[in-house]
């Protein structure tokens, strides 16, 4: 694989129908990833495809972004924060309440909540952090995301580069301290009855603004039931008639809920790029939005999972499982990956696709 020389922009999405990871070139040898997940070997596929076109990772991943714990987005991260020790990371500053009880755990070595593989990821970040900056009992992450806040900014007058977060909402913030604060105050509640509405609201979304163009990269944002919430607040509070974004990284996999016109009429120039991960377990994206996203771009390309094979053959767990299920596919399947490179100063209109293994153009 060859690297993008500096004046070349970059966007490469991987996905594998179980999660999804963005690798992106800011220009000048400056990388940031956003989310993570493992190829079928285990690794980080933004470590092999880093390592697979000879960049440091140590000296040329400038920022992590961990959209939100869910574990289709942060699978390998901690990982990846430890090898990319330059780089600063991004967390949501919003926590569901399972999130906060662990990080009260991780704290207090006090049993509160069982790991899942999420909550596992943020303890290898919170790890690293800690061997950073021992001097800190607790170290925070380098930026707790939201809505306004700049996670990453290069100010060089002819090559300007800048990573703006625009979710979660204040208001999404209020609204998971209030949940924990319910839980805290009725001590019989159970931490699982009392999650947000929806933990994709406290996903982060963000603007990448590069010297020609911007990136919008939808993470799992659903629309929002208020003008304070999710897309709708993001509408609100970052339209402007003078910049719009030239790609959509299109939110939580082309879901139903995630779908809202005004994304396309106020956040975007018309008929951008929308490159899109699957995610197998809920069948998304469906036709019908597929068909609405198409609508509204000049192509829609989609990471699908290569190479999905039959899991292997082990007697007792195939006689216990054939009581339950009738097809079984691993999701270790290597991820389909959509690339766009473009000159810096021009849009990724003026670029070159590439898909590789199982991305498609629909
Ligand atoms: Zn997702």
């Amino acid at each position: 694989m060859d690297r993008p020389d500096a004046e070349t922009a970059e966007i490469s999405l991987f996905g594998n129908g179980a999660g999804e990871c963005i690798v992106a070139h800011l220009g000048y040898g400056e990388w940031i990833v956003v989310d993570s997940l493992r190829n079928s070997q285990g690794e980080p596929v933004a470590k092999r495809y880093l390592e697979d076109l000879g960049c440091n990772i140590d000296r040329d991943v400038k920022l992590l972004v961990c959209t939100h714990w869910h574990d289709d987005h942060c699978d390998g991260i901690g990982e990846l924060f430890k090898l990319a020790s330059q780089a600063k990371i991004a967390v949501s500053s919003a926590m569901t309440v399972e999130e906060f009880l662990f990080h009260v755990q991780q704290c207090r070595s006090r049993l509160l909540i069982k790991e899942t593989s999420g909550l596992h990821e943020m303890a290898e970040v919170l790890e690293e952090l800690k061997a950073r900056y021992p001097k800190i009992p607790s170290p925070a992450p380098h930026y707790l995301a939201a809505s306004g806040i700049v996670v990453y900014s290069r100010e060089a007058a002819d090559r300007p580069a800048e990573v703006k977060c625009l979710s979660p909402s204040s208001q999404v913030q209020h609204d998971a301290k209030q949940k924990l604060g319910k839980v805290l105050a009725d001590s019989s509640a159970i931490a699982g009855r009392l999650r947000v509405p929806d933990p994709n609201l406290l996903s982060v979304a963000v603007r990448v603004k590069l010297p020609g163009c911007s990136l919008l990269l939808g993470a799992d944002v659903p629309t929002g039931a208020t003008e304070r919430h999710g897309w709708r607040s993001i509408i609100d509070e970052h339209s402007s008639a003078t910049h719009v974004s030239s790609l959509f990284k299109v939110s939580h996999h082309g879901s139903e809920t995630s779908w809202h016109p005004p994304i396309w009429d106020n956040l975007l120039c018309p008929n951008p790029p929308a490159l899109i991960t699957t995610f197998a377990r809920c069948g998304l994206p469906k036709d019908d939005q597929l068909s609405k996203i198409k609508s509204k771009a000049s192509a829609v390309y989609v990471t699908r999972a290569n190479n999905r094979f039959k899991p292997k053959k082990r007697r007792r767990v195939d006689a216990t499982m054939s009581t339950r299920v009738t097809n079984r596919t691993t999701t270790t399947a290597d991820p389909g990956h959509i690339r766009i490179r473009w000159p810096l100063n021009a849009t990724p209109h003026e670029g070159k696709v590439e898909l590789f293994d199982d991305a498609v153009q629909v």
